[in-house]
């Protein structure tokens, strides 16, 4: 029979070898799956808070892989992140996106993730130059969407491409406010145009929490004040669409307008409503 001590330990082995491999085998994937054709863009809508128009679409990666199925992005965009991976993917997902809102009325956005990684690249402007050319698509019809992480890195390069990308008529978003490492300082020099409040806070305001209805306020108050819009993110149901709109955000994201579809079926929307 075996000595418990030593069970003990070998029980626990495999589980972290198996991670290990596990990480290997995706990173592995990870590698041919753009050539594999593997990824695909989801859409979800973002609403004029007060009209319940369609002001834009979020474009939100999807893997679906030969080897390990349907890989959510929360599983592989930090594996992407960590192997620089995300660089030739987020160019793909930038020309997609890019092509794709060609073919909406002319006053809908579309929102693209771009990772630090991405960012922090000398000649990112140059990729999203290329993909307004290859498309055709205005400038002012892309906002990228960037977390705060991206001052933690390297600021000043962070800032420098930032800018690049508003010169040429983009705008972009502050995505996850209130997540990460916030310091509000950025917030002054930078001329974002949207913040997007974190679903944690619409959650947690849902639920009556005074804290997360104290940040709401103060976000938005700073917003208008600032000259930028506000975006809630993960609003599932009517009565959080109206406390929200209540709260003053500008627009809203979420299950309850709509959960991330495919190309054709965000497209039919236009038809089906008179959203023009
Ligand atoms: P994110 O940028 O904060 O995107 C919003 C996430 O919230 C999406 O998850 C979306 O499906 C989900 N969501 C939207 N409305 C609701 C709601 O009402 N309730 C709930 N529970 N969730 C909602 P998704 O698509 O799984 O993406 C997760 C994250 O992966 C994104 O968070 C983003 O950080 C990253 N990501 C996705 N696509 C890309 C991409 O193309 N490039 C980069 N760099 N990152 C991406
Ligand atoms: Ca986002
Ligand atoms: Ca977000
Ligand atoms: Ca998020």
């Amino acid at each position: 029979a075996k000595d418990k001590g030593g069970g003990e330990h070998c029980r626990f082995e495999p589980a972290l070898h198996a991670t290990a491999e596990e990480r290997r085998r995706l990173e592995a994937s990870l590698r041919t799956a753009i050539h594999g054709e593997e990824f695909v863009l989801h859409y979800q809508p973002v609403v004029d808070a007060r009209k319940e128009t369609i002001v834009s679409f979020e474009a939100l990666v999807r893997w679906n892989s030969p080897e390990h199925g349907f890989v959510s992005p929360g599983k592989f965009i930090p594996l992407a992140e960590d192997t620089r991976l995300i660089v030739p993917i987020g160019k793909w997902v930038l020309e997609q996106a890019c092509l794709e809102a060609r073919k909406w009325p002319e006053h809908v956005k579309v929102n693209v993730n771009v990772s630090p990684e991405q960012l922090l690249e000398p000649d990112f402007h140059q990729d999203v130059i290329k993909a307004m050319a290859a498309s055709g698509l205005r400038p002012e019809r892309l906002e990228v969407e960037v977390t705060e992480s991206i001052f933690v890195r390297d600021a000043a390069t962070a800032r420098n491409s930032l800018e690049k990308i508003m010169a040429l008529g983009c705008s972009v978003a502050l995505d996850d406010f209130g997540t990460g490492y916030s310091s509000l300082g950025y917030l002054r020099t930078l001329r974002f145009s949207t913040i997007k409040v974190d679903r944690t806070f619409v959650q947690g305001a849902a639920q009556n929490s005074n804290e997360s209805l104290a940040i709401i306020n103060a976000v938005v108050a700073m917003a208008k004040s600032l000259n930028m819009t506000t975006t809630a993110e993960g609003v599932e149901t009517a009565e959080e669409a109206e406390l929200i709109r209540e709260m003053g955000c500008d627009k809203i994201q979420g299950f309850y307008f709509g959960r991330p579809m495919i190309s054709d079926e965000a497209r039919r929307l236009f038809k089906r409503h008179p959203y023009e």
